[in-house]
């Protein structure tokens, strides 16, 4: 049997060696158009600013491949053929399959804004958009980046780090306010500014002007406000990479649709990761995750399909961490939702710097949110999972932490602040 995997991200990896110890006979064939070896994406940043080489970055050895006899291709497929079960690749040929895998990821949006392709405007999503960084930033005097978000602070870090100023085009009144509640995203607007960074909320990208040689030479903003700058930096969010299935018989939404044994509706063909919608039944809203751990627990559910056995994913505990500049952010569960039954503690320090929010229902504890703070992974999912109550959650805050040593410590001071609060 040949099982064929397109992508080498962590989805695309992950299922090739989890299906390894699941087969030990089949032939596992994984394609990337982008690199021959899977490297790590949330790294492209570090790599950037000097931190980390590439090879640094690849969370396996080179030689992981060839011992679990994963052939590794280095080319883009062009077409799927499911009735012949049958793919187009790039540089000529094709390539049979009998299971098939698409872990194709996501793309950065565009919205079809005037200029939006020309030199110098660039999405951060890939090892070629880190090279056309590399070329941008040395014509570059001014940035403006469209849309707030992870990718986007990013971006902005490695702009900074080449004495590039950045100006940020927000649609919210608030950095980031869509996923996090007001004083944390206050928090990280007020960090921004503070670092130097331009920050216009409720503002919109109009247009990009062209310098006369094809190259941007402005934008007008949805406020017909004129900003000077030689690059543009498009990170309003990403969107399933769904472009190879467009064509094929293969079902499609936002993402490829799969069920929850992420099979798509087509035989033998599975999505994982960034590119998988998993439908939902009854009125539930189709699952979109588009992070890293949750493209590894993804990939685990489909190599088992890959494999000819049964399994179902569970998304479990919802969980994000990021960085905004040197801003530690962690979340677990639900936090934001703002449904009616939700009640909230919240506690800042002074500094503005540090933060925990604990997110409940009557009985249980339903999420927690941490700025600058360090929670425990499996202790807040477990609190969570076991529907601990709030009461459960306060005693035992203390232990969730695991900031490195000599950090300093705020629980007792926040449980105390709560516990007054629910007194
Ligand atoms: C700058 C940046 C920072 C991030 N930081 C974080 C973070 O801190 N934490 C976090 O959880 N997540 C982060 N993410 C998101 C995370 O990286 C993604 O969720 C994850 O990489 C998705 O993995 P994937 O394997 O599904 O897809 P991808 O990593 O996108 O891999 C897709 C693969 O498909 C290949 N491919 C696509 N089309 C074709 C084709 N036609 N032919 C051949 N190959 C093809 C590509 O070459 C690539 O190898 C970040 C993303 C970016 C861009």
């Amino acid at each position: 049997m040949h099982v064929v995997i397109i992508g080498n991200g962590i989805t695309g990896a992950t299922a090739a060696l989890e299906l390894r110890q699941l087969d030990a006979d089949c032939r596992i064939t994984m394609i990337s158009g982008e690199s021959k070896f899977h490297f790590s994406r949330p790294a492209l940043m570090y790599i950037f600013m000097g931190h980390m080489s590439y090879q640094q970055t690849k969370p396996h050895p080179d030689s992981t491949w060839a011992d679990n006899r994963i052939e590794l291709l280095r080319d883009w497929i062009t077409d799927i053929d499911t009735a012949s079960k049958q793919l187009s690749l790039h540089k000529g040929g094709t390539l049979d399959y009998d299971r098939l895998l698409i872990a194709t990821g996501a793309r950065s949006n565009k919205f079809g804004w005037p200029g939006q392709d020309l030199q110098g405007v660039q999405g951060l999503y890939d090892l070629p958009d880190l090279k056309r960084l590399h070329d941008n930033v040395i014509t570059a005097k001014q940035a403006v980046i469209v849309g707030g978000g992870l990718i986007g602070i990013e971006l902005a870090e490695m702009l900074h780090s080449c004495g590039v100023p950045v100006t940020f085009l927000v649609r919210e009144s608030s950095y980031w306010n869509n996923v996090l509640p007001e004083p944390e995203s206050a928090m990280v607007s007020r960090l921004i500014r503070q670092a130097g960074f331009g920050l216009k909320l409720e503002t919109g990208l109009k247009e990009i002007e062209d310098d006369g040689t094809g190259r941007v030479g402005a934008i007008i903003t949805d406020k017909d406000e004129r900003i000077e700058c030689q690059l543009v930096g498009l990170t309003a969010g990403v969107s399933p990479n769904i472009q190879l299935v467009k064509e094929t018989a293969i079902d499609t939404g936002r993402g490829i649709l799969v069920d929850w044994s992420l099979r798509t509706n087509v035989a033998d063909v599975f999505a994982a990761g960034d590119c998988a919608e998993i439908v939902t039944e009854g009125d539930g809203r189709n699952l979109l995750q588009q992070v890293w751990y949750t493209g590894k627990m993804q990939a685990r559910i489909a190599a088992r399909g890959l494999a000819g056995l049964e399994a179902t994913y569970d998304p479990g505990i919802w969980y994000n961490s990021a960085k905004f500049l040197d801003l530690e952010y962690h979340t677990y569960g639900q936090v934001n939702l703002c449904i009616p039954a939700e009640q909230n503690l919240y506690w800042e320090h002074p500094d503005g710097l540090h933060s925990i929010r604990i997110v409940y229902l009557a009985d249980r504890v339903i999420g927690i949110n941490t700025m600058g703070v360090r929670f425990r992974h499996r202790l807040c999912e477990a609190w969570i999972a076991e529907q601990r109550p709030l009461e459960y959650v306060l005693e035992h805050l203390a232990e969730a932490n695991f900031d490195p040593e000599f950090c300093r410590r705020f629980e007792a001071h926040a449980a105390a602040q709560f516990s007054k609060a629910v007194a």
